[in-house]
């Protein structure tokens, strides 16, 4: 890649963030715009990032939509081993020469998700609020028993969202953008 500016986009659908496999969220819709900035030992990446992902709602657990829009930086240098400088400075190994970018695209959009989200007033899932509800209170009830969480009624009736079918595949868009500041 020669110096300069050179400018990408991406579109982050649900296979992509399926099989980033994150904590926080695994369903959304979302483009990047990314622009990349070669100087002589740095590379630096300027992500726009829009769209929406689904998250569950904190007070029913049904998902919801968040919408994203966010801007993030990122200085990519070379040096001896990976390490992450700050928050905005990445150290990959000069030898390696590429980093995936998948990874930090997805902390990025998970960053913007608030500690509480809920459903606007009144978009509840009100069945499944109501079961939460007699179950809290039956939890409290009997709290000789092992607790909540493992009681197996329940959590079948949890609709996750999690599909089982996931399958180990990467996504050839990916391997396009290690080739992005190959040093060779
Ligand atoms: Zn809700």
């Amino acid at each position: 890649m020669p110096f300069g500016t050179t400018e990408y986009s991406f579109h982050l659908d649900n296979i992509f963030f399926k099989n980033i496999d994150g904590e926080e969220f695994h369903k959304g819709n979302v483009d990047v715009e990314l622009t990349v900035k070669k100087t002589s030992n740095t590379h630096e990446f300027n992500f726009n990032i829009n769209g929406v992902i689904q998250i569950l709602c904190d007070r029913c657990l049904d998902e919801m939509e968040f919408p994203i829009s966010t801007q993030a930086r990122l200085f990519v240098k070379f040096g001896k081993e990976f390490s992450e400088e700050s928050d905005e400075i990445v150290i990959i190994p000069e030898d390696e020469g590429e980093i995936n970018i998948a990874w930090f695209l997805y902390e990025f959009i998970a960053l913007e998700i608030p500690m509480k989200h809920v459903h606007a007033p009144g978009k509840c899932n009100k069945a499944m609020s109501s079961k939460l509800k007699k179950h809290i209170t039956r939890s409290a009830d009997d709290n000789e028993d092992s607790g909540g969480i493992s009681d197996e009624d329940f959590l079948d009736d949890v609709n996750l969202g999690v599909d089982e079918d996931v399958e180990e595949k990467t996504d050839p868009r990916w391997d396009e953008l290690k080739k992005l500041i190959d040093n060779n």
